[in-house]
Parts: C-alpha cells; sequence; structure tokens
C-alpha cells in the first residue's frame, strides 16, 4: 500500500509527521517506509499485532532508536522550531512491592535535585500535588508506589508524563494491569486532557473496544502502516480483518 498518509489538513494545526521511517536492527528490518501524521487535541490510536514495530516506532519518536527518513514537528503557535516535548507512559514498569518509595518520592526524584531522605521542601510538595491534581490523584501523594493498584500507577506516571505538560503525549499499552472501571476512568480522564491542553495524544492500544469512542484516528500497523483512517474504517478494512480475524481462526 502507497504509504503517504491520508490528505489530512496540516496546514495550520500543529503537527508531528513522520515521513518513510524505516528501522533496521542487525539484517532484520523492523519498519519499513513508514509514514503518518500526528495533531494536536487529537486522539490517536496505534495498533498491530504483537511484534508489529509499534513499541519500535515509539521508540524513534523518543529519539532512542536510530532510523532513516524524516521526523519534524511544526506548530503555528511556535515562533522558532524547536523539538516537541514529549510526555511518554511506559509499558507496565514494575516496582517491588516492599520498596519504600513513595509516590512523592517518585516525583521528588524527577522533579528536584534534593535528597530525598532529606524530605520534600514545601514547594516541591506543593508542585506535587498541583500534578496529581491533573489525574484525580492528590490522594495518592504518600502511598508507596509498589503497593498502588494497577490503575493508580497509571495515574501516577501519567501525572509525571505531564509534568511540564507536553505538546505530545506517548502511551505505550496504558492500560495492561488496569481492570475495566480502570480502563474507563483513563480514557476520560485522556479525554479531557487532550482538549483541555490541546495535545495530540499516540497510544498503543489492544482495547479495540474503546476506539470508537476516544480515537479521531487509527493506525494499523506491522512492520509499516497498512492503513489510517477514523476508527470505522480501520476497524471494518480488509487488512484489520485479515490480521486479526485470520490469528483467531489460527488458534481456535
Ligand atoms: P510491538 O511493540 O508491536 O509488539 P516491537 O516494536 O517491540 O513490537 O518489536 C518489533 C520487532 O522488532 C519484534 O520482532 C522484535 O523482536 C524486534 N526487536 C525490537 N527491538 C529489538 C532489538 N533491540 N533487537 C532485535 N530485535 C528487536
Ligand atoms: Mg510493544
Amino acid at each position: 500500500m502507497n504509504q503517504e498518509p491520508r490528505k489530512r489538513d496540516c496546514f495550520d494545526a500543529c503537527c508531528l509527521k513522520l515521513q518513510n521511517i524505516s528501522v533496521r536492527i542487525g539484517n532484520e528490518t523492523i519498519l519499513d517506509n513508514l509514514s503518518f501524521h500526528l495533531h494536536c487535541g487529537e486522539m490517536t490510536a496505534l495498533i498491530g499485532p504483537n511484534g508489529a514495530g509499534k513499541s519500535t516506532i515509539i521508540k524513534t519518536i523518543l529519539g532512542q532508536q536510530e532510523y532513516e527518513g524524516v521526523i519534524s514537528f511544526s506548530s503555528p503557535g511556535l515562533r522558532h522550531r524547536r523539538p516537541p516535548r514529549i510526555g511518554y507512559v511506559p509499558q507496565s514498569p514494575t516496582f517491588d512491592p516492599g520498596d519504600p518509595l513513595s509516590v512523592a518520592d517518585l516525583f521528588a526524584c524527577c522533579k528536584s535535585s534534593r535528597p530525598t531522605f532529606l524530605g520534600h521542601s514545601k514547594k516541591t510538595k506543593a508542585h506535587i500535588l498541583e500534578s496529581l491534581d491533573r489525574v484525580n490523584g492528590k490522594n495518592l501523594i504518600d502511598k508507596r508506589v509498589g503497593a498502588l493498584s494497577g490503575g493508580e500507577l497509571q495515574r501516577v506516571l501519567l501525572a509525571l508524563a505531564l509534568d511540564p505538560l507536553p505538546n505530545i503525549l506517548i502511551l505505550d499499552e496504558p492500560f495492561s494491569g488496569v481492570d475495566a472501571a480502570g480502563n474507563e476512568e483513563l480514557m476520560e480522564m485522556l479525554n479531557t486532557i487532550r482538549h483541555n491542553y490541546d495535545l495530540s495524544i499516540l497510544m498503543i492500544t489492544h482495547d479495540f473496544s474503546i476506539l470508537r469512542k476516544y480515537a479521531d484516528q487509527v493506525i494499523l500497523v506491522d512492520g509499516t502502516v497498512l492503513q489510517t483512517g477514523t476508527p470505522d474504517a480501520v476497524l471494518s478494512s480488509n487488512e484489520f480483518s485479515q490480521l486479526f480475524h485470520r490469528k483467531e481462526a489460527d488458534t481456535q
């Protein structure tokens, strides 16, 4: 399939463009000539089977993976071109359940140079509470990170990714380890955040049930972009059924 994305109006919108991205690791081609655009205020879901290269796309955008091709960011609000600020929520990091590290300690490690064992200054604590408030998580400040539920941990990681506010928020499978009620709460939160702060969200997910309600754009990948478009268009495409219905049939 032609790898140029469908025509979406980027003229007056801030936009991250990936053009003809290829990634090779050793002799293997992991991504081949992949292109898509992300717009501010929009939620884009990245879907594809395991091993399709979704996490590699994220690493590439984050600057952690060498690639060929062009990645560019434009924003009409910025007078000078500069790289976009990216907030990243990684895929299910694990914390030792017995670790004494609190949510406040975790924030302070990321936001302040003061040693955590000296305690947190009033200013740092106020800042942490402000950040946690964005995810309705002020009550989590003194909890141990290892004792958080899956949904609580995702909210704390989301608060960290939103501090300072990014242009682009990227989440790699945010629902692993989160129950159905937590999923819904997290999606509502992301939906509000992208409206309030006009940032673009790129989210890898295997939960296709949320796409029609929340995603503006869905990108189906398997080493390259197979389909992009509205949730309806992608979920009803031949490429989607070939990948997912064939796999379901194979496992029966
Ligand atoms: P996904 O997130 O869609 O499951 P990944 O991006 O993690 O897929 O991986 C895509 C492919 O690239 C897989 O076949 C994986 O084994 C391979 N891969 C990823 N990272 C490396 C690496 N550092 N070295 C070798 N192969 C890798
Ligand atoms: Mg992955």
